[in-house]
């Protein structure tokens, strides 16, 4: 009798606390989570250091099964601790080692469970995700449910500042190609906004002044990157929605995407899974090295073979289409193999300009000096109107293994796919499934004129690279572009873009002007040493520079060489200093070498005093357009000095 009196009381103790504030905190303490429900309407804040950096937001999904996002109950919650270490070559960290307090809180409506939220709190990061679950009716079971839209929201802190790109009406830009993710970053601009009409893409970086600890210090900032991970053919990639007072929230893909073909909605089988919605709060340490869009996906598939990245070149971004004949491209091979890289990427047309038999032979050629092709494809099909060949392919299941075939057959490393039609849920899955198609035939994956990856490095293991950005071709395409480049890109892309996936930009041009002469066309304004910083600070595991094979005689000697040597896979990065759109100082190691890469955006120069631990003896220092050698000194300090538009590097 005691006993069960005993079990009773601990049973009430349960719902009783169920109903209350629900709190996870990560496993250093300085990041709390809180969920309750007002109202009948599941609610979250984030914390971090004691200041709140999302206010109290909504949770919740709309369904066809429901509104799930008013009148429910607490369920169950269980906490539980996650640990998984993991290995990547692909992305900025190689060893990662993730460790995060879990919460799965049950939602009910009219007594009945119909969802779970999961969060995820580690030491930089809050990641949750809903699982809808199947409910029993008279004839059976639901197994099958229609997500319309999502209640989620971000309350960002009234005074925060936001640095987004707006995300772009569909169905404008070159041939009708947009979203495509190519929108130029606000700087500080104020929250309450919502882009163009539209909203933003993803991921969506915000400054949160903090309080200063004390009279004597100085008030330091918080950030808050809002992103999403593990999004694949199961859901639509989302964006941001701005709305006034600083809230913002998930809104699906836009009617017109796709040339207004295809749902908005999400379609998912039950029991599943959204994607993850992510925040990664704290110093800028923390938004540079975070790894969350890793930490909480896992492979969809194996690697059908040991995929190498690494260097290679192309002869589109300088040359355009003309450049891509046989005879060009079979000097960029040969300068390819001068340069030690190990790939040429031929671009649009090739199968018009060069034809198939001959690509074949130019692959036969480029393995006897060491360097292999990817080729490009158009995506579509029928979304936009771009016009490039070979198309019609990749969007066919047929079609598409057939051309694998063809390319494994003829030693092809890998394509790049471009000119995608947005974030509906048929889209994601044409991601997915030339991504799977191509791990069948051993073929790495670029994909351009595309949508964010959101995790895909893991999930995808012959996954490459994406453009999903503004990107090299449009400093060939304008002069104002080149004019802004080291604030619209350098100094802007590894705060936000480049946080989150590997970023195909096909840049670190060493040619003066953007044509194949060098002497006309848009003038790149950047430095030599501002290009070498790229090489470092913008990462992805396969980089295709935006060399020359005229670079090798024009070009300084010490340029070519760092290219030549400079690593495209790291096991290790820090944040040193920097502010978006102004300037970056960071590191990156690989192996057991460390680069320090910084380059400047501001119009005055940068001069610091780095402190540089991870050094021994001589450096080698790439700054004011020459390379020198510099003896540490005992406490390792280095004076450098980034001109406007320059950039320094450091290594050994
Ligand atoms: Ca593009």
């Amino acid at each position: 009798m005691k006993k069960k009196v005993f079990m009773l009381l601990a049973l009430m103790g349960l719902s009783l606390s169920a109903q209350a504030d629900q709190t996870v905190t990560s496993p250093d303490g300085k990041i709390t989570l809180d969920l309750s429900i007002a109202d009948g309407k599941p609610v979250y804040t984030v914390a971090y250091d004691g200041q709140q950096l999302i206010g109290q937001s909504a949770l919740g999904l709309v369904t066809n099964m429901g509104d799930y996002s008013r009148d429910l109950t607490l369920g169950e919650v269980k906490t539980s601790e996650v640990k998984d270490n993991y290995l990547m070559r692909n992305i900025k960290t190689s060893h990662v080692s993730y460790e995060a307090r879990e919460l799965t809180a049950q939602l009910l409506q009219r007594n009945r469970p119909v969802m779970t939220i999961t969060f995820r709190v580690s030491n930089r990061d809050v990641a949750f995700r809903y699982t809808i679950l199947p409910l029993r009716n008279r004839g059976g079971e639901t197994l099958s449910c229609v997500v319309k839209e999502e209640a989620t929201a971000f309350q960002l802190p009234a005074e925060a500042t936001s640095f987004i790109a707006p995300q772009s009406k569909p169905m404008t830009g070159f041939a009708r190609t947009a979203p495509s993710y190519e929108t130029r970053y606000g700087i500080d601009e104020p929250v309450g906004k919502n882009g163009w009409g539209n909203g933003y893409t993803f991921p969506c970086l915000f400054k949160a002044p903090a309080k200063a600890a004390d009279k004597k210090s100085a008030p330091k900032n918080n950030w808050i990157l809002i992103s999403e991970t593990g999004t694949d053919g199961n859901y639509v990639g989302c964006r941001l929605l701005g709305e006034e007072g600083g809230r913002y929230r998930i809104g699906f893909p836009q009617e017109e995407e796709m040339n207004g073909w295809g749902s908005t909605t999400a379609s998912v089988a039950l029991p599943g899974n959204t994607p993850w919605r992510t925040i990664t709060v704290g110093p800028m340490e923390n938004i540079i090295s975070t790894t969350v869009a890793w930490d909480v996906v896992t492979p969809k598939y194996k690697a059908s073979k040991n995929y190498e990245y690494g260097k290679g070149t192309w002869s589109w971004i300088i040359g355009m289409d003309s450049s891509c004949n046989f005879d060009e491209q079979k000097r960029y091979i040969d300068f390819a193999a001068a340069m030690g890289f190990r790939s040429v990427l031929v671009d649009a047309l090739w199968d018009k300009q060069i034809g198939y038999d001959r690509i074949a032979e130019l692959s036969r050629y480029g393995k006897t000096k060491g360097v292999g092709l990817y080729l490009w494809y158009n995506s579509n099909g029928s979304w936009n109107d771009a016009p490039q060949s070979p198309k019609g392919i990749m969007d066919n299941s047929l079609k598409r293994r057939q051309e694998m075939k063809w390319m494994q057959q003829a030693g092809i490393l890998g394509i790049k796919v471009d000119f995608f039609g947005g974030d509906k849920q048929p889209m994601m899955k044409l991601y997915e499934e030339i991504l799977s198609d191509a791990n069948d035939y051993g073929l790495l994956v670029i994909f351009h004129g595309c949508t964010l990856p959101r995790g895909w490095e893991r999930m995808f293991p012959n996954y490459a690279a994406s453009e999903a950005i503004l990107a090299s071709e449009n400093l060939h395409f304008s002069q104002g572009f080149c004019d802004n480049e080291a604030r619209d890109c350098g100094a802007m892309y590894p705060f936000t873009r480049n946080v989150v996936g590997s970023m195909d930009f096909g840049g670190s041009a060493l040619n003066k002007f953007y044509n194949a002469d060098n002497q006309r066309g848009s003038r790149r304004v950047t430095s030599d040493v501002y290009a070498l910083a790229t090489a470092v600070i913008f990462q992805s595991a396969v980089q295709h520079f935006a060399l020359a094979p005229n670079n090798l005689t024009d070009a300084p000697a010490w340029a070519i060489d760092f290219l030549k040597e400079v690593p495209t896979t790291w096991d290790e990065v820090k944040f040193i200093d920097g502010y978006p759109g102004s300037y970056l100082i960071m590191a990156r190691r690989s192996g057991d070498k460390w680069y320090v890469a910084g380059l400047n955006a501001t119009d005055q120069p940068i001069k610091q005093k780095l402190e540089l631990p991870m050094f021994d003896g001589t450096v080698k220092l790439y700054m004011q357009n020459q390379q020198s050698e510099v003896k540490l000194n005992k406490k390792k300090l280095l004076p450098i000095e980034i001109p406007t538009n320059g950039g320094v590097v450091i290594t050994q």
